[in-house]
């Protein structure tokens, strides 16, 4: 072979590596769907180790609004915020691209806090429960004993009804019953005693096994003179009181020690500034009462790192919302229902809320798994196949509490995608209640729930840092975010895949359906209700798939338009297909 043609060899050879080398660095750049270019960069970005740092702190105070464990862990979060690059608002957010700010306001009550416990049984060296291992043994409300404490008889009241009482001289005595202490200490209160000791605790925190186990809860806060105090057992510390009481009277001494004082409630809100449209926003919240470590400080840890995140991308101009994505951290739903009703015009641009509520569980110790709680859809209505509320509790819900929306499906593929690179368990559950997402709701504005449940260690002193994980935080956060960046910067291309997305979870949904009804009726069920089941699942996905028109952050495209029109046409198609299928009509 001649010189000029291994030369000319030569030169092919390199110019088709040289294709191949591109073709699989364009490979690489194309993201597969118009969301997954944010995964690696958050994966990258979002560092466990700082949200676990800031559950050690939040969840060593016993967090009540107003109170000093709540307010340091405000504080803390400014902290993250400020040397993140949040600036403090000064004339308002539109300050600048990244901005927040501390509100102030004057509480109708007092706040309270906890600083030490015991109660003792005459005769035994030991306490039967001492504040140290147990911070959940005094009683919210709580005022405090004498320092030696004060020392009566038990008198037992089972359940406390009005035939327990009956006949049972309780003045100056101490109650001891198996029911909820709020309304045994009104009872002890109203009969002259001066406390109550209460053991009450839902099964599914498995008090037979975590025998330590104490769930926080409250008495009523009257007049501070006449304030006394509430005592909540364990499973262990009733069953040993009990014991004693089979082999006579029995006299215990209690002590307890806590600040009741007049406070201020404080929520921070920090803001990650629209560029295009900064009065539209996506809002989280994360509420930062409650002394447990997954409920909520993984939420409080979790929102804070998610919010450093974001400064850091906004910084390093890798990332920049179209739309103002909002961080709030406060006293549960009372500052997310403020931060909705204080501003009319400003509640009229949120579009999208997410409470992070219990997201860091270790599921190997507290059970349970991941959960996004859905706004209401038919499953509500109709909890069958592989839905099923939680032992939290929720109530059937009825046609007209259906709120047809995208945002359930949307998170959900969200998490998905996270859990397909790291094998996170992601489930959901129908709508119940109880947390940040429920002010959005009321508000007619979407909101979800990202949590955990069952928890063992719900509400108990067992919640603590052992049984949190970094890396379910991490998974929340990422997915969290994914969520947010996607609609807060939402093209046209990226709504069109969006559509598609849902129009795709809409069938999907309608053949599971389509199948248990299909079960149903050859169990017997009328086939009148099961075609109406389906009709109420095609109308919500018809009328979710045409909410799709607020997501891209320009104009409504006539190409997004008919993209809507046709995926709403081809669910009712799809309906009227698997109805008549049901009919057994071809
Ligand atoms: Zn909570």
């Amino acid at each position: 072979m001649t010189h000029p043609e291994i030369h000319l060899l030569r030169k092919s050879f390199l110019f088709s590596i040289g294709i191949i080398c591109c073709i699989i660095a364009i490979a690489q750049k194309q993201p597969v769907s118009a969301t997954d270019s944010y995964y690696p960069l958050l994966r990258k970005n979002f560092v466990e180790g700082n949200a676990y740092k800031t559950v050690a702190f939040v969840e060593s105070r016993w967090r009540i609004a107003g109170n000093t464990g709540f307010n340091e862990s405000i504080y803390y979060v400014e902290e993250i915020l400020k040397s993140a690059g949040y600036t403090k608002e000064v004339k308002g957010e539109a300050d600048g691209p990244l901005t927040y700010r501390i509100e102030t306001r004057k509480m109708a009550r007092p706040t309270w806090e906890p600083l030490d416990a015991s109660v003792t049984i005459i005769g035994e060296a030991a306490p039967l429960l001492k504040y140290s291992t147990n911070r959940n043994m005094i009683t919210i409300n709580s005022a405090s004993t004498p320092p030696e404490g004060e020392t009566a008889e038990v008198i037992y009241v089972g359940k406390g009804t009005k035939a327990e009482l009956e006949g049972k001289d309780l003045k100056g005595k101490i109650l001891f019953g198996e029911t909820g202490i709020g309304s045994l200490y009104n009872t002890a209160m109203a009969n002259g005693a001066i406390g109550a000791l209460a053991f009450s605790i839902p099964a599914y925190t498995k008090p037979e096994k975590n025998i330590h186990s104490i769930q926080f809860s409250r008495i009523n806060y009257s007049d501070p003179k006449k304030q006394k105090w509430g005592i909540l057992l364990s499973y262990d510390a009733k069953e040993k009181l009990k014991a004693a009481l089979a082999k006579g009277p029995v006299r215990i001494n209690v002590k307890t020690s806590s600040r009741i004082y007049e406070s201020e409630e404080l929520t921070i809100v920090a803001n990650a500034r629209g560029a295009a449209k900064p009065d539209e926003r996506f809002v989280f919240s994360a509420h930062v009462q409650e002394p447990g470590a997954n409920d909520n400080a993984t939420g409080v840890a979790t929102l804070a790192e998610m919010a450093r995140v974001t400064a850091a991308l906004v910084k390093d101009k890798k990332y920049r919302p179209q739309r103002t994505i909002t961080f709030l951290w406060g006293d549960e739903i009372v500052s997310t229902h403020r931060y909705i009703t204080d501003d009319s015009v400003r509640a009229k641009g949120i579009h999208w809320g997410l409470s992070l509520d219990m997201v860091g569980e270790d599921v190997t110790k507290t059970t349970g798994s991941f959960l996004i709680e859905k706004m209401p859809d038919p499953s509500a209505i109709w909890t069958r196949g592989k839905e099923k509320h939680t032992e939290w509790g929720g109530r059937p819900l009825k046609e007209s509490d259906m709120f047809p929306h995208y945002f359930n499906d949307f998170l959900l593929n969200r998490c998905r995608q996270q859990a397909k690179e790291t094998n996170w368990v992601v489930n959901v559950n129908p709508y119940e209640g109880g947390s940040d997402h429920q002010p959005f709701l009321n508000a007619k504005i979407p909101g979800l729930l990202m949590w955990h449940f069952t928890d063992e260690f719900y509400h108990t002193d067992g919640d603590r840092l052992d049984m949190v994980s970094a890396s379910e935080m991490k998974n929340v956060g990422v997915s969290a975010l994914a969520a947010a960046y996607t609609l807060a910067s939402a093209d046209s291309k990226t709504t069109l895949s969006l559509i598609e997305e849902i129009a795709t979870n809409a069938m999907n949904r309608l053949q599971i359906e389509y199948l248990l009804s299909k079960e149903a009726i050859q169990k017997g069920a009328a086939l009148a209700g099961e075609q109406h089941i389906l009709n109420v699942w095609a109308d919500w996905y018809k009328q979710a798939l045409g909410k799709m028109t607020d997501i891209n952050t320009t104009e409504i495209t006539p190409e997004i338009q008919s993209k809507i029109d046709n995926a709403q046409k081809a669910v009712m198609v799809k309906n009227e297909e698997l109805t008549n299928l049901l009919a057994g009509n071809k």
